[in-house]
Formats: structure tokens, sequence, C-alpha cells
């Protein structure tokens, strides 16, 4: 079966000629894995930021089974069905206040493109046709599509493989202020000078609030973001916050946001949104910006095929009232503690560089890039499943992890760094 899977089957960011080894999955249940091979793996990534509840979970199953009994789709163009309208009732009760219209979708890197579009198309409607770049920062990540790559970070993104076909954006410097410390001095100084000198032909800022994700894992000053905010409102650039990777506590508020009172513009969400059961996402928009768009009769251009799909809402639905009805912040600042107290001594091993936490996010960044087969098969032997990328090792386990499995993924990451060259 492996075989078949290994010559014909694409898995992500890895060669069809020699690919990095795949495990196969035969079912999961709460924070394991269960291989084809009857191996358990502890999960310590929740399937990319998406599983916050764990896998197989009961009501999450109930609420696809009952849908399915329903239906499992049917076309949005001129129809719509009760998951979706409660599915927006609850975002909307649970984001910013300004934002108040849901446009739903299905992956992230596709929330983002409704979202350049919205802001492209409200400048379009207001008759301020030179606006139409973007501004963002080094270091981001909103996904693999074109538009979406286009404001990837421009290093150690895609940029220069497909430089010939996508739109030069504006990048301004990684903030350097951390998390839970005030901006440093010149911080702001670089994105303050963009958006001066481009405010004109700027049509929205984009950024992932307070942690950057897959474009390197940095954790960055509510301060920062603050800023940015406020020079957005000053030279009226509209700001889209991408939370798909940090959207429903994952950084320890429901919103990342929250931790700068920051309220978007425009707001992408993703991951864990169905809790790791489909693939859906949303962007939503203020009533200035959904208004604005058909001021003059237009309507926004972008309908996909599975918008707003039953199955999806009714889960996304289920596991939002499920988040919200559990101590999920408490889960999390306890996920938070056992992080920097079993992360926080590496920081001393000669292969580590630093180790960040923040939220149940656990980063340990290295010196070097890490053998990823290699540190893989370790953890697979280890009972865990890891996956790192680049020189990040990282945890960010579903939030009903126990504490003795938690220390069984911190333990096998400690046990990895052996591995590794100092
Ligand atoms: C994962 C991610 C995306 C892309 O989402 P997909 O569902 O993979 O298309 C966009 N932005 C951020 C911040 C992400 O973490």
């Amino acid at each position: 079966m492996s075989d078949f899977d290994r010559e014909h089957v694409w898995h992500p960011y890895t060669s069809m000629t020699a690919p990095l080894p795949a495990c196969e999955v035969a079912s999961a249940a709460g924070v394991r894995l269960r291989l084809a091979d009857g191996r358990e793996l502890i999960d310590g990534m929740s399937s990319w930021w998406c599983a916050i509840h764990g896998y197989n979970h009961p009501e999450l199953n109930r609420a696809v089974t009952e849908q399915l009994g329903r239906m499992a789709h049917v076309m949005f163009g001129g129809l719509t069905h009760a998951p979706a309208i409660s599915l927006a009732r609850q975002l909307i009760a649970i984001t910013p206040a300004p934002l108040q219209h849901v446009f739903f979708c299905d992956s992230g890197s596709v929330s983002v493109e409704v979202a350049i579009k919205m802001a492209l198309q409200y400048w379009q409607a207001q008759g301020q046709l030179r606006r139409s770049r973007l501004l963002t920062i080094r270091g981001g990540y909103h996904g693999d599509t074109f538009g979406a790559m286009a404001v990837c970070d421009p290093v150690n993104g895609m940029h220069e493989r497909f430089s010939a076909v996508l739109p030069r954006q504006l990048f301004a410097d990684r903030p350097r202020s951390r998390f839970g410390a005030a901006l440093q001095p010149g911080d702001i100084d670089s994105f303050a000078a963009l958006i001066e000198r481009h405010a004109g032909e700027l049509a929205a800022v984009i950024i992932e609030p307070v942690v950057q994700g897959a474009g390197g894992m940095w954790f960055y000053s509510a301060d920062y973001l603050r800023q940015v905010a406020e020079l957005c409102r000053q030279h009226e650039v509209l700001l889209i916050a991408d939370e798909i990777a940090t959207g429903f506590g994952r950084t320890g508020r429901l919103f990342a946001c929250e931790h700068a009172g920051v309220e978007p513009d425009i707001l992408c969400l993703g991951k864990a949104l169905t809790g790791g059961y489909l693939s859906m996402a949303a962007t939503l928009a203020t009533r200035r910006v959904a208004h604005g768009i058909s001021a003059d009769g237009g309507v926004l251009m972008h309908g996909p095929t599975f918008m707003a799909n039953p199955l999806a809402a009714a889960v996304a639905a289920r596991s939002t009232a499920l988040l919200l009805e559990s101590p999920w912040q408490a889960r999390v600042q306890a996920i938070e503690a056992q992080l920097r107290e079993e992360l926080g001594p590496l920081a001393a091993h000669p292969a580590v560089a630093e180790v960040r936490v923040l939220g149940a996010i656990g980063v340990v960044e290295t010196r070097h890039p890490v053998p990823v087969a290699e540190l893989q098969r370790c953890f697979v032997e280890a009972g865990v499943w890891i996956r790192p990328f680049g020189r990040l090792i990282y945890l960010m386990p579903p939030y009903i992890i126990a504490p003795a499995e938690l220390r069984q993924l911190t333990q096998a990451l400690t046990a990895g760094l052996a591995l590794l060259q100092a």
C-alpha cells in the first residue's frame, strides 16, 4: 500500500522521485494516531493547527452524521441552509464587533484570496483605482495560491520560483520586538515609512496577528500590531488579519487580535474552524467594506462550488460551541506553563538557538536545518507525532492533551536533539 503511495501520490513539499517517508494512519482518537502497523503516536501537531478537540470526537462525529442524514451538500447560489446561518451567527458573535458579514469558502488560501478581492473591490467601488497593492511584513505565511504567495515572506516563500507571475507587493522588516515586551525603538520605522510612501496605491495591509506561523513561528509584540492598526487608520488603508492559524484559542485568546485590542476590517479564519474535520474557511468583513463593495451595484466576484458546504458548516458550528463550552482558556494556559517548564531548559542545548512558548505553541529553533526524515523516525519510535521543518521543531497539541501525554511529547523532542549538530 505505501509503495503505491510513494510512487503515485503527492505529499506536501516533497519530491516525487525521492519523497520523505510517510506513515500510514489507520485511525485516530483523542490525542492518538493509530498507524496501520498497530503503533500509536501521541499527536503534537493537531494536524497543522486544526484538531483542537482531538480526533474522532463523539459530538463532532454526531454533528457530521446528523447533517449527512439531511444533506451533504447543496449549491449556495440562490439557496441557503441552517448550518451556514448558525455558523455565521456564531462567528459574528465571537469576532470583533465591526465584523458583520461572512464569506464561506473551502480553504485558508482561498479565504486570503477572497480577502484580497474584497479590499481591491472596495477601493474600485470608491473610484480609487490606484489603490491596488498590498503591504505586509517579512516572515509571513498566507497560503499557497498566487495572491497569497505574493504576500508570503519573499525569501523563504516561493517568490523566486514564481517571480514572473506574482504581483509585486511591499514588505516591511519583520518586527524584532518580542511578544510580551514593549515595542523597541525604531521597530515600526520600516513599516511606517512604507505605508507613508505608498498609501495612495495601497488597498490593504495583510498580517498574521502576534504569531507568524509557517513563515518562522515568530511571536511579536502586541504593541507592534497596535501601531500597524493605527497607521492603517491614519492612512486609510484596510487591515486584513490572517487568523487562520491563530484563531480559536491557540495563542491564549480566542483570536490573536485581542492581545492588541485591534479590530481588523477583514478577518480570515480557517484551520481549527471545523475542529479538523473538513476543509472550510471564512472571510469576515465590516459593514463598511461589505456595503462599500456593493455601493455602485457591485458584487463580490467569488463563488466556490463547495461554498458553505453544509457538512463542514455543521461540524464547524458544533466545534465552535464545544470550544466555548469548554475550559479552553485554562487548558491552553496549563499547556503553556508545562511547555515553558519542559522546553525552556532546552535553550541551553548547544544545537538550540532559542526556545519560544506562547499559548499552546512551543517552538524549539535550532542552529541548523534539521534532518526531517531522521528526526521523524526517531519521534515515531518514541511514540509521538512531531513534524519539524527548516530549523524549527515545534509542538501545538490538541487542547485536550493530558499533562503526562504532553510530557511524552517534550521528552521525545528533548531526546531528538541528540541527532542534531551543535
Ligand atoms: C495555513 C495557513 C494559510 C493557508 O491555509 P490553507 O487551508 O492551507 O490553504 C493561510 N494563512 C495562515 C496564517 C496559515 O497558517
